[in-house]
C-alpha cells in the first residue's frame, strides 16, 4: 500500500504549552511573527498567554484580529492587504479553527502573490505552497485544523464553502493547550466536540484510510467518545478538557492522511447557505449518514463503537454497529443538537437550497470517500430526512 504521509514538524502538547512560544519560535529560527486571532481572544485577554511570553522575550508581534466565525474570502484579501507592508518571518494562527483557517488562507494567497483570488485554490486544485511558516494554536477541542492540509474558507461571490487542500496548508508546528480550551461555552463545547468525533469516525471508515491515520482515528475515538458528554456538562473538568484537545489532534491528524467523507461533504454546505457553526451541521448528519453508510463498512463503525465505549467489546459487529446508531441519537439530545427546522431553517428555503448543496457536497469529492458513495438524489433524500 502507498502512503503518503503529513504532519507538522513539530507539537508542543499540554497544560500550559502555550508559554513555550518564543522558545518554538526559536527552535524554527523566526522572531518576528505575524498572529492572527479572532476579537473574542483578545476580548477575553486569552491572546495574552502567547503575548505575554512574547514580550517577555523582547520578540515583536503584530496582531490581526479582524477575523470571522466560518472565515470568508474578502476577510483573508484584508488579511494579505494587512499584513502586506509588515517585516514578518512567520504566522502565529491563535484561536478557534476560523482563525487558523484564516491565517493558513493569508499565508497562501500572500505566496501566489497579486491577481490571485482564493477560489483559484480550491479542490481539485492543491494549494501547496505558502509564504512563511506558520505555527497553530487551537483554543477549541475540535476542527485539528492545527494539524491537517486543509483550511476551509467560503466565497462570498457564490456561497460556497471551498476545501483548499494541499502542503501550503499545512502549519510547520503546532502548540496544543487544554488550558485555552476552559473557557470555551457549552454550545461550542458540544459542536467541536461533535466535529473532532465525526474527524475520526469519517477517518476509520474512509476508503482512503491507511494503518497509519487508523492509528490516529484509533486512539483519538478512545479520548473522545468517553469525555464528549462530560465537557459539555462539567466544563471545569480539567483531565477532560485534556483529553478532548488531544483527541481532537489526533483526529485531525487521522482525518488529514484519510481524508473525511460524507457527512463533511454534506455539512459544509449547510454552514454555507443558512450559517450553521460547522461541528453543529456535522450534528445534525451525522445520525443520519452513519445510517446510511453502516452496512457498507459495519467492521469499522462496529469497531469505532466499541473504541468509542459506545459498545462493549463483547459485542459482534451487527449489535455494535447497532448500538452506534443509537448511541449518536442519544447524544444529539444530550448535547442538545437542534434540526435544522428547529435552528430556525424555513422549510421553503431548506427545500429551495437542496439540489445546490447536492451539487456542492459532491463537487467537495469528500462524498467519494464515503463507505458507500451516494448520487445527488441519495444526498437530497439525506438532506430532506433531517430536516
Ligand atoms: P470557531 O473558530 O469559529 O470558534 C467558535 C466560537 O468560539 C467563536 O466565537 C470563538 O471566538 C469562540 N472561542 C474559540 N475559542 C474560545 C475559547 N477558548 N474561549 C471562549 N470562546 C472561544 O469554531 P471552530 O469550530 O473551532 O472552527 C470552525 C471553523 O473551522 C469552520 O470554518 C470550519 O469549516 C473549519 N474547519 C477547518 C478544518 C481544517 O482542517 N482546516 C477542519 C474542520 C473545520
Amino acid at each position: 500500500m502507498d502512503i503518503s504521509l503529513f504532519a507538522p514538524r513539530h507539537m508542543d502538547i499540554g497544560g500550559g504549552a502555550a508559554s513555550r512560544i518564543a522558545a518554538m519560535l526559536h527552535r524554527l529560527g523566526v522572531s518576528r511573527p505575524l498572529i492572527v486571532t479572532d476579537p473574542v481572544m483578545v476580548s477575553l485577554g486569552l491572546i495574552d498567554r502567547i503575548r505575554a511570553p512574547l514580550d517577555q522575550a523582547g520578540i515583536p508581534h503584530a496582531i490581526f484580529s479582524d477575523t470571522v466565525p466560518e472565515p470568508v474570502d474578502t476577510v483573508i484579501e484584508a488579511g494579505v492587504r494587512f499584513a502586506a507592508d509588515l517585516d514578518i518571518d512567520c504566522i502565529i494562527a491563535f484561536g478557534g479553527g476560523s482563525p487558523i483557517d484564516t491565517a493558513k488562507a493569508i499565508n497562501i494567497l500572500r505566496a501566489a502573490g497579486q491577481g490571485a483570488r482564493m477560489r483559484d485554490f480550491k479542490v481539485p486544485h492543491t494549494a501547496d505552497h505558502a509564504a512563511l511558516p506558520l505555527i497553530a494554536i487551537p483554543t477549541t477541542a475540535g476542527t485539528g485544523s492545527e494539524a491537517t492540509r486543509f483550511t476551509v474558507i467560503t466565497d462570498t461571490g457564490t456561497d460556497e464553502k471551498m476545501l483548499i487542500a494541499g502542503l501550503g496548508a499545512l502549519p510547520v508546528a503546532a502548540i496544543v493547550d487544554f488550558e485555552l480550551s476552559m473557557s470555551v461555552p457549552a454550545r461550542t463545547t458540544a459542536d467541536t466536540g461533535i466535529d473532532a468525533f465525526t474527524h475520526a469516525l469519517e477517518a476509520l471508515v474512509s476508503r482512503r484510510a491507511n494503518p497509519i491515520s487508523d492509528g490516529y482515528a484509533r486512539a483519538a475515538l478512545r479520548l473522545i467518545g468517553p469525555n464528549l458528554r462530560t465537557v459539555y456538562r462539567e466544563p471545569d473538568n480539567r483531565a477532560a478538557r485534556a483529553a478532548m484537545m488531544l483527541g481532537a489532534t489526533l483526529a485531525g491528524l487521522a482525518f488529514s492522511n484519510a481524508s473525511v467523507a460524507l457527512v463533511h461533504g454534506m455539512s459544509r454546505p449547510i454552514g454555507a447557505h443558512f450559517h450553521v457553526p460547522h461541528g453543529l451541521s456535522n450534528a445534525m448528519l451525522l445520525p443520519a449518514v452513519t445510517r446510511y453508510s453502516l452496512n457498507a463498512a459495519l467492521p469499522r463503525y462496529a469497531e469505532a463503537a466499541r473504541l468509542a465505549g459506545f459498545a462493549p467489546d463483547t459485542d459482534a459487529d451487527q449489535l455494535a454497529g447497532a448500538r452506534l446508531l443509537e448511541e449518536l441519537e442519544t447524544l444529539n439530545h444530550d448535547l442538545a443538537v437542534p434540526t435544522p427546522s428547529a435552528f430556525g431553517i424555513a422549510r421553503s428555503d431548506w427545500d429551495r437550497t437542496q439540489p445546490t448543496m447536492a451539487t456542492q457536497a459532491l463537487a467537495s469529492g469528500s462524498p467519494a470517500n464515503n463507505p458507500l458513495i451516494p448520487d445527488e438524489t441519495q444526498i437530497m433524500k439525506i438532506y430532506a430526512e433531517i430536516y
